[in-house]
């Protein structure tokens, strides 16, 4: 750490909020108090009110990325919403008493090539709201499990009035996740659109696409996922294990979002794609995809990544979904029973997100 951190750290203050930490990767999640700062000029404070319940919770608290080992203890939750509690005396967008929200990241040095660009997802130094370097108080940063955030000013997003709060929630990381690879990649009315996984990123990518316009198919293993898929607005479903099905779209998709993270066959997909389609992926499987090259090559196709979402993007997604009143499909629970949650989200029992109700944190 730099004398200039401590030194900050030494000056700036700091209040104590509730919330709930996983001490190892084998403990369940436990109330625990932590510290937030007090917010300094450019800060918003945030009451939250909701925080859904992401994978990447689940991974973290578990200690199951080696790229991103977790500090402990660790307070997941990246998808924040809540009403703002306090400003600083420099922040221009938001006032006490604002619906405001914060996704998965809460700073970023604001100059290399990608903040300029407005895709703070990219820099290289960009501060997630959970286990990344708290340069304000030491330690790692906390996330949204928990009564209280202090986020600067142009990390925290506006909500529209319109949209339920719990089912907001999810469209900070689950949302923009799947919004904006569409957006990058031209999904608008007319354009094919093929949704792989029916989950909480695939159930937000179905909403995403018919409300861009395009005709969208879902893939799936499980036939009984038939009836939801059409729900949220599909098209047309496809078995993915049925190969005369698949053979049928051959060819004749521009766009295809897989957001699957278990092992599978991602040329049997790529085949799918017609010429120049892109085939962007929003899952991460353990073990490396293997590509059959002229899969790509017969048809000039593309297979890309994509991570989250840029804050002005971000603010995008939210203004679209308030036209069209787009939320998450969420299962609503109080945080005492979020270790429960994290047992059936391992086994994808949760149509489609679980959403915790931060009240009962107040009550704890
Ligand atoms: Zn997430
Ligand atoms: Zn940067």
């Amino acid at each position: 750490m730099s004398t200039a951190t401590q030194f900050n750290s030494e000056l700036r203050g700091q209040y104590r909020a509730k919330a709930y930490a996983a001490a190892s990767a084998e403990s369940p999640l436990a109330p625990m108090m932590i510290p937030r700062r007090d917010p300094g000029e450019h800060d918003v404070q945030i009451e939250i009110l909701f925080c859904g319940i992401c994978h990447s919770d689940l991974h973290q608290v578990r200690n199951e990325w080696s790229a991103m080992p977790t500090v402990y203890p660790c307070v997941p939750g990246h998808e924040i919403v809540g009403r703002v509690s306090k400003v600083g005396s420099a922040v221009t967008k938001f006032k006490p008493g604002d619906v405001a929200a914060v996704g998965c990241l809460v700073d970023s040095d604001g100059n290399c090539p990608e903040c300029q660009d407005g895709l703070e997802q990219y820099c290289l130094h960009m501060i997630l709201t959970y286990n990344s370097p708290d340069a304000h108080l030491g330690g790692v940063t906390y996330g949204g499990y928990s009564d209280s955030i202090v986020v600067k000013e142009h990390f925290v997003l506006r909500v529209p009035s319109n949209l339920n709060l719990a089912g907001a929630a999810p469209l900070l990381c689950a949302g923009v996740t799947t919004y904006s690879p569409m957006r990058h990649w031209g999904v608008t009315k007319g354009k094919k659109v093929g949704v792989v996984g029916l989950g909480g990123l695939g159930h937000m990518a179905i909403k995403f696409a018919h409300a861009l316009g395009a005709h969208v198919v879902v893939f799936t293993t499980s036939p009984n996922k038939r009836e939801d898929a059409l729900r949220l607005g599909a098209d047309d479903v496809v078995i993915s294990r049925d190969k005369d099905q698949m053979r049928k779209h051959r060819g004749s998709f521009d766009f295809i979002l897989d957001a699957v993270s278990a092992e599978h066959d991602i040329n049997a997909y790529i085949q799918l794609l017609r010429r120049d389609g892109n085939l962007t992926i929003v899952g991460a499987p353990d073990k490396p995809h293997a590509i059959a090259a002229f899969s790509l090559l017969l048809k000039r196709r593309s297979l890309s990544g994509s991570l989250i979402g840029g804050i002005a993007e971000t603010q995008e997604m939210l203004d679209f979904c308030g036209k069209h009143n787009i939320t998450s499909d969420v299962e609503v629970i109080p945080i005492q029973k979020v270790n429960e949650a994290y047992d059936r989200l391992s086994r994808a029992d949760v149509k489609y997100r679980f959403s915790i109700d931060m009240a009962s944190l107040k009550s704890q």
